[in-house]
């Protein structure tokens, strides 16, 4: 066994605690861990809707959702609604579910030709919308997935071993999780702490680099000088080791991303009365949107938006609007949103995870998911005690590219959305820059549907489903179906639609509330079992 790598994490927030658990259990014994926080500084206390990856992270951990969930306030997330996004205030879903296959075709391809029934697409190609509208569980009280479909291939490998890697998923996980992002934290401190992880409560207060411009030793206000070989920036929007010791220039989205600044409030709810929604919402305002994250004992919500729209007293006073008499009483905390991505995230003997790293807007949840990404590539180039530039160089390909390919899907949604009422809606039309990979890409999905392979072809963690999802809700339809379909028989795809809907009707009679679920499972209460008023049949669709 070869000398331990010393690896010093500056920052305690979500990235911070991901970081300190994953390299603990991934490197086991090849690392010897300080995490230093500020008692002081405070985390950026939002940030608690997930990927549907997610799971990949706890799986690998060893822990189990009645592990942690409990512990988090978590709850579950099958889709993103979507409010207010198109012209037509159609709401839609964007689901973790995806098309199925009919003749070879994706069903949304029969959906252009057919347009069965004019029900709107996600309604006639996914069964998610409905549980989603009737607050559904994902999970029978039996712990078994709703879709059934994907059981057999969500479990470890055959040999027991849980993937690493994001990529290596080849099949999208039927949900993600809400979760209270500080409580996460807490656990997780707990999970690393046990593994070995030593925590440190001061202030960084200066950062020594040698000669050639590596990180030398990090300076504390109580605990002195501490070394590391390897140094992890998780600090936040401030950039302590990247950006400011180091100097590594940030690169900003503004151009193309125009949200900028951010409110957010927690409210209560009534589960009792109200139910779980079974989804985040994002409700498109006047000058940007506001997100909706049900956890299991209050409502985490907030307002994205643009400060050259939108100043921050009238943000909150629309903000407070929107939601009614829920935020009486509630404060707001506003926060300024660092947009964009660090040119290199990986500089000498430093590493930049979580939003020192990089940030867009949280409009698909993603705050997380870099973290998670950024997390097992620094596993997957783990550079030992030696700082390899071909190494670090392909490291921050693979961040920068995945950052990069979320800023593009992101910025679909401003420019594909039919909304122009707003100075801000009619300016998403006008002066956003739409980098020119994706204007060539819209001119081409005028004509069909977006693909895996016409797509950003870098590893973002969205597939070509996403797009066509978000390019439908936002009211931009190709002109034409897929000629080859017109000289193939519709008959199978009448079949699959049917089926789906059997398949819905099915879920909704058996599947039990997201209320009903969290309370078994959290033993708070009982549960009514199914809804036919059976208790043990529900067969998974
Ligand atoms: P922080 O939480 O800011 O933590 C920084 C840490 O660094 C703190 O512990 C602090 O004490 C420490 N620190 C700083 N300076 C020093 C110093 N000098 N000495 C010692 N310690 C120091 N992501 C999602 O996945 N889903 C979402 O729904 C979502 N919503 C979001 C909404 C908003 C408005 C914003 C802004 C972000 C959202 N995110 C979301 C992103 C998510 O919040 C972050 O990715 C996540 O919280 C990680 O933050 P962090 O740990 O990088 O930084």
């Amino acid at each position: 066994m070869q000398d331990k790598v010393k690896v010093v994490i500056v920052g305690g927030g979500s990235a911070g605690w991901m970081t300190a658990s994953f390299l603990s259990k991934a490197l086991a014994d090849g690392v010897d861990i300080s995490l230093i926080q500020s008692a002081n500084i405070k985390t950026v206390g939002v940030g608690e809707a997930t990927f549907s990856d997610i799971h990949l992270f706890f799986e690998f951990l060893g822990l189990h959702e009645e592990d942690w969930m409990p512990e988090c306030n978590a709850s579950y997330k099958v889709a993103i609604r979507f409010v207010d996004w198109n012209a037509e205030r159609r709401n839609f879903y964007h689901p973790f579910q995806r098309f199925e296959l009919v003749q070879g075709w994706r069903i949304v391809e029969w959906w252009l030709k057919l347009k069965k029934d004019n029900v709107p697409a996600d309604y006639a190609c996914f069964t998610v919308p409905k549980i989603c509208d009737a607050q559904r569980s994902p999970r029978y009280l039996d712990g078994r997935i709703f879709d059934s479909k994907l059981d057999g291939h969500l479990g470890p490998s055959e040999n027991g071993d849980k993937a690493l890697l994001l990529e290596d998923l080849h099949l999208q996980y039927p949900y993600a999780y809400h979760f209270d992002a500080s409580l996460l934290s807490q656990f997780l401190s707990g999970y690393a702490k046990k593994r070995g992880v030593r925590e440190i409560i001061d202030e960084v207060v200066d950062v020594r680099l040698t000669e050639d411009g590596s990180i030398r030793s990090i300076h504390t206000k109580e605990h002195g000088q501490i070394e590391g070989d390897l140094y992890i920036d998780c600090t936040g929007f401030r950039g302590l080791l990247i950006n400011q010791a180091l100097k590594e220039p940030f690169i900003s989205f503004s151009e193309s991303l125009p949200c900028d600044s951010a409110l957010a409030m927690q409210v209560p709810s009534d589960r009792k009365k109200e139910g779980i929604n079974p989804f985040t919402t994002a409700t498109a305002l006047s000058a940007g949107w506001a997100w909706n994250i049900p956890l299991f004992h209050r409502i985490g919500t907030g307002y994205v938006y643009s400060s050259a729209f939108l100043s921050r007293e009238a943000a909150e006073e629309e903000f407070r609007q929107h939601l009614g008499a829920r935020a009486d009483g509630c404060n707001a905390l506003h926060i300024k949103m660092r947009v964009g991505r660090n040119r290199n995230s990986w500089v000498k003997n430093c590493v930049a995870i979580g939003l020192s790293s990089g940030f867009v807007e949280p409009l698909q949840s993603t705050g997380i998911f870099f973290i998670h990404h950024g997390i097992e590539q620094l596993v997957n180039y783990f550079p030992g005690k030696r700082f390899d530039e071909a190494n670090i160089k392909s490291y921050n390909r693979v961040i920068g590219n995945c950052i990069d390919g979320v800023r593009e899907f992101l910025t679909l949604h401003y420019v594909a959305s039919s909304r122009e009422d707003t100075r801000f809606w009619k300016a998403t039309k006008n002066e956003l820059v739409v980098p020119d990979e994706l204007a060539e890409r819209l001119k081409l999905w005028e004509r069909r549907l977006p693909t895996d392979r016409t797509i950003n072809p870098n590893y973002h963690g969205f597939p070509g489903f996403s797009y066509c999802v978000m390019l439908l809700g936002l009211g931009r339809q190709p002109k034409y179906s897929l000629p080859a379909l017109d000289h193939a028989s519709d008959r199978h795809a009448l079949a699959a639609f049917d089926q789906i809907g059997k398949r819905t009707e099915h879920l909704l009679s058996t599947l039990p509330s997201l209320y009903e679920y969290l309370t078994f499972r959290y033993g708070e209460g009982e549960p009514t079992l199914y809804r036919d008023g059976t208790k043990d049949k529900g067969v998974a669709a």
